[in-house]
């Protein structure tokens, strides 16, 4: 094929689609300023105009009759779709999408494109395949090439030496999810064996979380949404995406929707409900467990064990959820790699291929990643005994930027109204073998007996400006440090000059804070005047996670119960729940195991009624 021959590669995604293409010597993904994810909607407004993508997607809230979304689901069906007065099939609903994202590739690369390599699952079946092709044709493209997605993804990642590997490419996307073994030797990626469940993705997680706010309303306002109005309804479903997308790099985050119906007062309701990220999880790890057993299938059906498996690539928009990072590398043991965008990683590799097929010579792919971990030290314990510099960063090295995350930490002397945030970078558990980037000290905290929560937030742009701030749960008082140049390399002097700040820092305070732990940790609730002074910060208390865990189930319980029970009781439920809330929001363990208890002995009473 001629050099200047444009061939463009294309991830037909169920929830999303991508075009890739090369740009100077590497592959990109393309496609306007602030989205490179085309969601794969396709629909006709009221007056009869095509709407593609993100407007299909806005009009699926108001219109869900005119719109067609997850047209992959039907590909290779019979299955035809009926908007306002016209029938489409499949790969006439595909190619539209097609068609926007080559119009996407064209605007970027000022040149015409009639070629492409397209991605499909590895479990496609020859209809489904054949399918693709057509909505190609359709499209006016020549398909040169179909791809399996997890090749693709491979290939992505493109290993730069000529070793065997083993690799397993977990895919969890919208609505879809696929694992497969694949063996990568030099250049030929072969698929051993594939596992998918077309019916699970982050649309079920979603759904968790939408039943949660519709509950939340139900018990707070007595009105079910459901049957009352389905914009609202569908309102909320975009609100608990939203919600569930923030929950991947904060560990609360707040849903507040107005005027979602009228009370018969006239009265507008709202929603206002606050979700924690050990809230979310609890509710979805029985669906993240499930992909496990496929994964596990799929390494029998691939002839290998977990340890033959090399690295774990992850794939498609759901592998965000950091449950899913931890839960496989708990389970599989094999290092898991995300350094590639997932929901990106899959159009890469296509269009890698596709430049290669245009006779260019390609090896990698160009993504941005942070080359250093970075994160806050705190107080821990080190051989049995409390150390003040235990470090676990928030920010890992090679995390794709622009990048985001949030971690719990609380503070560690009763009656502390001071924290001092030091921030490291480096991966060592010792943060005196790191390097020290910045410290800053957050000041008028509320000074309660036990535990008060606060909140690390560290991100890091593309221009290499790491941000932390600090935040009191309670109150939201923050204080935060701007640190330009953070992922430019260090000079050596610029090392030691880092190295001999930091010594000349902690050399002092080491002996101060050693002093003040001989008597062991102080647990008294009394204010107490050498305590009261510490700036130390704790990592999050698992022993209290499990108790607010267990509230959370005993509140989901007790909801269930609500519609069917008298209304004395279920006032005096719902006063508890307020309560444990409360309990839980001031970090109040004493007054959580009270409303705890009162709750399973009233429910004790009700179920036994
Ligand atoms: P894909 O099919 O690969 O485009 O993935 C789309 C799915 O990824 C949708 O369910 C999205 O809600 C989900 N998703 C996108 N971003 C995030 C995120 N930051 N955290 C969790 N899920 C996400």
């Amino acid at each position: 094929m001629s050099h200047n021959e444009v061939i463009v590669g294309i991830d037909l995604g169920t929830t999303n689609s991508e075009v890739a293409a090369l740009v100077g010597d590497r592959p990109r993904v393309l496609g306007p300023v602030d989205t490179k994810m085309l969601p794969s909607c396709v629909g006709f407004s009221p007056q009869g105009q095509l709407l593609i993508g993100e407007a299909a997607r806005n009009q699926l809230l108001v219109y869900p009759e005119m719109t067609v979304r997850s047209v992959k689901r039907k590909m290779g069906t019979d299955e035809r779709f009926e908007i306002g007065n016209k029938t489409f099939t499949p790969p006439e609903i595909s190619a539209f999408i097609l068609r926007e994202l080559v119009q996407w590739a064209q605007q970027e690369l000022h040149a015409e494109v009639t070629k492409a390599v397209i991605t499909v699952p590895a479990y496609f079946s020859d209809a489904q395949r054949q399918a693709t092709r057509e909505a190609g044709q359709i499209a006016g493209l020549e398909v040169v090439r179909i791809l399996n997605e997890p090749t693709a993804a491979s290939l992505a990642y493109g290993f730069g030496d000529d070793a065997h590997r083993t690799a397993m490419v977990y895919d969890l996307g919208g609505g879809t999810f696929d694992v497969s073994i694949v063996s990568i030797e030099s250049d030929v990626t072969e698929v051993l064996a594939s596992h998918g469940n077309n019916s699970l993705g982050g649309d079920d997680f979603d759904h968790l979380i939408l039943d949660r706010l519709l509950r939340e309303f139900q018990t707070r306002h007595g009105v079910d949404l459901r049957d009352r109005s389905p914009v609202s309804y569908a309102r909320l479903r975009w609100a608990a995406e939203e919600a569930k997308k923030r929950l991947s790099s904060e560990q609360y985050t707040r849903v507040r929707e107005e005027a979602l119906a009228t009370a018969p007062d006239g009265k507008s309701l709202h929603l206002d409900l606050e979700l924690s990220r050990q809230e979310y999880e609890a509710m979805i790890r029985s669906l993240v467990e499930s992909t496990l057993e496929s994964v596990f299938q799929t390494i029998e059906d691939a002839g290998k064990q977990p340890a033959d498996i090399d690295v774990i690539l992850l794939v498609g928009g759901s592998t965000r959820t950091p449950l899913v990072r931890e839960m496989l590398e708990e389970h599989v043991g094999a290092p898991v790699r995300q350094d590639i965008h997932p929901d990106l990683c899959v159009a890469l590799g296509a269009g890698l291929l596709a430049s290669r097929l245009a006779g260019h010579d390609v090896d990698r792919v160009l993504v941005d990643v942070s080359p250093y971990s970075f994160g806050p030290s705190h107080l821990g314990i080190v051989d049995g005994e409390p150390y003040p510099y235990c470090y676990r960063p928030i920010i890992k090295r090679n995390t794709p930027l622009p990048v985001t995350r949030t971690e719990r930490y609380f503070t560690a002397a009763p009656y502390q109204k001071v924290i001092e945030v030091s921030v490291f970078q480096g991966d060592d558990s010792d943060a005196l073998r790191n390097i020290l980037v910045g410290n800053f000290t957050v000041e008028g905290l509320t000074p309660v007996a036990e535990g008060n929560e606060v909140l690390c937030r560290m991100g890091l742009d593309l221009d290499g400006i790491l941000k932390v701030e600090a935040v009191e749960k309670r109150t939201g008082l923050s204080k935060h440090i701007m640190i330009k140049d953070a992922i430019k390399p260090k000079s050596e002097a610029a090392l030691a000059q880092a190295r001999s700040r930091l010594r000349r820092l902690y050399s002092g305070r080491l002996d101060v804070t050693e002093a003040a732990w001989e008597d062991g940790p102080q647990t008294s609730l009394e204010p107490a005047s050498d305590t009261s002074q510490a700036t130390q910060m704790t990592q999050a208390d698992p022993e209290m996670d499990a108790v607010v865990a267990a509230a959370h189930r005993l509140i989901e319980r007790s909801r269930q119960l609500l519609a069917g029970i008298h209304n004395e009781d279920k006032e005096e439920i719902i006063d508890l729940h307020e309560k444990i809330q409360e309990a839980i929001d001031t970090s109040d363990r004493q007054a959580l195991s009270t409303g705890v208890d009162a709750l399973q002995e009233l429910l004790f009473f009700i179920e036994g009624k």
